[in-house]
């Protein structure tokens, strides 16, 4: 049996993947439907994920910080820096924002480029 703080930081790693890789991938341009798709998905990640104290936290941090869906560029900082703010509580290291496009690939290029035909 994995002690509770692995099982928590598996989780969390596992949850930040996904959630920087949504917001890597997230359209340039996109329309106020997609807008609303983001802010409703970040609002229900933080109202869902399974540690109350984790979810409690990030909530009072997305009050403070409002969700930034204006580009893909202005979502995928945003989302690095609410994680900052979080590595900050935690006492872990600042990460680098500027590469944060590059940094979460999702490996679907293609269907992209499919899609925008
Ligand atoms: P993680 O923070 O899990 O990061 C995973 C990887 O992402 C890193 O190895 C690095 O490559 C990359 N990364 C790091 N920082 C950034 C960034 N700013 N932008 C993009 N990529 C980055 N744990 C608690 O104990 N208490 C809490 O209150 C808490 N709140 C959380 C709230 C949320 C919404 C989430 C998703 C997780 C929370 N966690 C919390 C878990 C915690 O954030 C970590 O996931 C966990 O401690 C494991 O940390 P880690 O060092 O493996 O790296």
């Amino acid at each position: 049996q994995m002690t509770n703080e692995t099982l928590k930081a598996e989780l969390g790693n596992a949850a930040w993947k996904l959630f920087h890789t949504i917001l890597a991938r997230y359209p340039d341009e996109p329309t106020s439907e997609q807008q609303t798709h983001l802010i409703n998905y970040i609002t229900s990640f933080a109202q869902v994920y399974p540690c109350g104290d984790c979810a409690r936290h990030f909530a009072k941090l997305l009050e403070k910080y409002p969700p930034q869906t204006k580009s893909r560029k202005t979502a995928a900082v945003w989302g690095c820096h609410v994680h900052n703010k979080v590595n900050e509580h935690l006492k872990k290291p600042d990460y680098d924002c500027s590469h944060i496009l590059e940094d979460y690939d999702c490996g679907c290029g293609e269907d992209e480029v499919k899609a925008d035909k």
